[in-house]
């Protein structure tokens, strides 16, 4: 399908990285379908957007009387029929290969032949993903980074199959949503998580063979390699069950053994304690 014929986009999943993407794409003047399995889910969505859509009014990103319209653009649906109105889609449900295997299978029945479906998935195969479909030449991985609305990357991952137009396609798409897309090939965590995830385990290393404290190690990487977050912050942020199930990705999928997750990354997300969202991880957020 070519860039000027899409209008309407389906997001599949209004969570984290769901209304990340629903809100750019309305942004960017596009109709987006956003499909979540229940009600409260695109409640919880919506309400996202419209509080990050005041954030950018605030930074003079938006001018305030321009709200209202990119709100219009979105419209939240339970009924997956709903989404064969779209003309190009992007899938942000959980990061389970079985939920990943209904929801596709299902969005390429409702979708008209033509249409690109692309996964925001962070470490499972778009190759495997791509053949799950009918349409595998127009599989493609759309890999944005969380927050949505203020990263300017999005990874566009090449499945095996992957046709050249519909590469290009996204990889067109992406520059009209304001970011930056980078080609990549699928391999097990693509660039992104190739390289950053075995930081944050050297990280978790230093930490557990008292090289240094969290706060140490961090300090090293901001102050000495002008990273703006340190890789414990960003692992807090990332959730340290998201890091260790993407460790055991390359471990599985390269083989190597420099993959395998640090034991004291193990133990935190033994003891439950995953970062940011459950209060506690490297650091402390005073909820729990
Ligand atoms: P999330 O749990 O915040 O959101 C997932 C949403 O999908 C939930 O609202 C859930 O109700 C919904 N959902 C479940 N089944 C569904 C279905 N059948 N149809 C429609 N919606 C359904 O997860 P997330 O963090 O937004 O992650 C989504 C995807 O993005 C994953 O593949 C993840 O690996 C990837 N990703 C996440 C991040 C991140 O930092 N969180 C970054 C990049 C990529």
């Amino acid at each position: 399908m070519s860039i000027d014929s899409i209008k309407t986009v389906a997001v599949l999943g209004a969570g984290t990285m769901g209304n990340g993407i629903a809100h750019v794409f309305a942004r960017a003047g596009y109709s987006v379908i956003l499909r979540d399995v229940e009600e409260r889910f695109l409640q919880r969505g919506m309400e996202t957007i419209s509080k990050n859509l005041d954030r950018e009014v605030k930074k003079g990103k938006l001018a305030e009387a321009d709200k209202p319209a990119v709100l219009a653009r979105l419209k939240p649906v339970t009924d997956f029929a709903a989404i064969a109105a779209a003309d190009f889609v992007v899938e942000a449900v959980p990061e389970k290969i079985e939920i990943k295997r209904a929801v596709l299978t299902e969005a390429d029945k409702v979708l008209r032949p033509e249409v690109i479906l692309t996964s925001n998935t962070s470490s499972i195969s778009i190759t495997t993903l791509a053949a799950i479909t009918k349409r595998p030449e127009l599989f493609v991985g759309m890999h944005f980074m969380n927050p949505v609305p203020v990263m300017a990357l999005v990874e566009v991952i090449r499945a095996l199959q992957t046709s050249d137009a519909a590469f290009a396609t996204t990889m067109e798409l992406a520059k009209k949503l304001g970011k930056t897309p980078v080609a990549v090939n699928d391999a097990p965590g693509f660039v992104s998580n190739r390289v950053l995830m075995p930081l944050i385990n050297e990280a978790a290393y230093a930490v557990m063979e008292g090289v240094a404290t969290p706060e140490a190690v961090d300090a090293v990487m901001k102050l000495g390699m002008n990273h703006p977050m340190g890789p414990l912050e960003l692992a807090d942020f990332i959730g340290l069950d998201v890091c260790v199930d993407i460790l055991n990705v390359l471990l599985e999928g390269l083989g190597d053994p420099k993959y395998r997750a640090c034991p004291l990354l193990k133990k935190y997300v033994a003891a439950g304690w995953l970062g940011r969202k459950s209060g506690r991880g490297f650091y402390s957020y005073g909820l729990s």
